[in-house]
């Protein structure tokens, strides 16, 4: 079985049952967003995928291999890598460093060079400010380069916590073609976003969270026309 599946996930801070028997699946090559209201679990989620958080009961799989008890660097060898949430950048180091730590699971020097040069190219912002402190980056310009680190451990499924916070239009318009080009390259994508539309409109099947479960999945485009998830979360 290829792509990511969780089978009754559940995660515990303390007493506190964050998430409660989730099952969800991302195809290889797919795109999922997952929305819900906030404290829903969302982020816990990302996290326990990505070997950040412990799971107290179920499965995690991956191309038909377990991921539980697995060490983040291990679930990035498997090739799964998260964007987190505030972008997790090196804010002293360069872009062009932050880049590097990207790569560096891969053992191909050469080709890694090429594709920094490739995202400098395609991404002037980054490519000008390459000796740069990340630190001194636009917001906007670091989710960029938090999605392009990420991209260059060449995973096969990319995880992204709420890339779009806090980002003027022209900058969600970016992350959001950067998720699409990344997509276009074969790379299956599990989102969180708090902006609905945007997230239904860039990917195959949303799946919406409330406290802890996963109560409506579907086709994004059928959720864009539900009345309830146009109440809920497009406000309409
Ligand atoms: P948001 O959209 O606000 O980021 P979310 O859907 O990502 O929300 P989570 O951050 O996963 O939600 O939080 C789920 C629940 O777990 C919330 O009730 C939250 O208060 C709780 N929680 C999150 N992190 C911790 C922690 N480190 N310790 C204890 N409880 C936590």
């Amino acid at each position: 079985m290829t792509g990511l599946a969780l089978h009754n996930l559940r995660i515990r801070y303390g007493h506190l049952e964050a998430v409660q028997g989730v099952d969800l699946h991302v195809d290889d090559g797919e795109r999922v967003c997952l929305i819900g209201a906030n404290g829903a679990g969302k982020t816990t989620l990302l996290k326990a995928i990505a070997g950040l958080l412990p799971v107290h009961a179920g499965q995690i799989h991956f191309n038909g291999h377990s991921l539980l008890r697995r060490a983040p660097h291990d679930i990035l060898r498997h090739g799964i890598a998260l964007v987190p949430e505030g972008r997790g950048m090196f804010n002293q180091l360069s872009v062009a460093e932050n880049l590097s730590l990207g790569a560096y699971t891969r053992t191909d020097p050469l080709a890694v060079r090429q594709e920094i040069n490739h995202i400098y190219d395609t991404w002037p912002r980054l490519g000008e400010r390459r000796h740069q402190p990340a630190g001194q980056l636009s917001g906007g310009e670091q989710q960029l380069l938090s999605i392009q680190r990420a991209l260059l451990s060449r995973p096969r499924l990319l995880l992204l916590d709420e890339p779009t916070m806090g980002l003027a239009p022209l900058m969600t318009e970016a992350v959001f073609a950067s998720l699409d080009m990344a997509h276009r390259n074969g790379v299956s994508i599990l989102l969180v976003e708090q902006n609905a539309r945007l997230a239904l409109a860039h990917s195959d099947r949303a799946a919406i969270m409330e406290t802890g479960r996963i109560f409506i999945t579907g086709a994004s485009r059928a959720l864009i026309d539900d009345p309830t998830v146009q109440a809920a979360y497009l406000g309409l």
